[in-house]
């Protein structure tokens, strides 16, 4: 019988994806950005630190934004082995004082900054940290440098809006979340389990 023309296409495209897939061959960790207005960047990048635990690897957090709330995701990672690292002012646009936002920033990029040298840590997070480099708190060429020296085998994740060009540059993977609606427009107030 003659193959159907859907056939001779899913044959077809089945023949590219798998010489894509055969000439993919670099086995390296990758910087992964996820930015824009749209809901889902933090999320994400929690996704694929379940993703990496549940293979057996070892992730890390840090987070350069604090919410005034507890964290569901911290709750059920760190007594899976995941260590977070929380700046400790709250939210930075409640705060007045750019000094003490500046030092407590420094200081849980000092985390960051040892974990980026650290090649047992098979995944970093760096959540929120696109703010810290728009606001001045960090220089971005520190950043960039850390994670150009970071061990071959790590990945990084960055979340935050606006992230800075240049490190868009240096990622591997950059996904733009972008809002098409959010029911707090309508509304709707944050909900735990969804919103935090
Ligand atoms: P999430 O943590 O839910 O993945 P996010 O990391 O993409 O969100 P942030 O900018 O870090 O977004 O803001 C975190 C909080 O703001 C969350 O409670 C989220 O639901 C809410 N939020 C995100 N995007 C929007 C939006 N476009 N309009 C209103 N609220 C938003
Ligand atoms: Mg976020």
């Amino acid at each position: 019988m003659p193959q159907s023309r859907h056939e001779e296409r899913q044959q077809r495209l089945k023949e590219k994806i798998d010489a894509r897939i055969e000439s993919a061959q670099i086995e390296r960790g990758i910087l992964l950005i996820f930015t824009g207005n749209g809901k889902g960047k933090t999320t994400a990048a929690f996704g694929t630190v379940c993703r990496s635990i549940g293979h057996g690897k070892k992730a890390a957090v840090v987070q350069f934004i604090k919410g005034s709330w507890d964290n569901g995701e911290r709750e059920l990672l760190e007594p899976h082995g995941v260590p977070f690292y929380v700046m400790s002012t709250g939210f930075t646009w409640e705060t007045q004082d750019k000094e003490a936002d500046t030092l407590a920033c420094l200081d849980t990029w000092h985390h960051a900054r040892k974990l980026l040298t650290d090649p047992q840590v098979d995944l970093v997070v760096l959540d929120e940290i696109t703010y810290m480099i728009s606001y001045s708190y960090l220089p971005l060429e520190e950043v960039i440098d850390a994670l150009t020296h970071r061990p071959e085998n790590q990945s990084v994740i960055i979340t935050g809006r606006g992230c800075h060009r240049d490190l868009l540059n240096l990622a591997d993977t950059v996904t733009e979340m972008r809002p098409i609606k959010h029911a707090f427009d309508a509304g709707i107030k944050a909900q735990k389990g969804i919103d935090w």
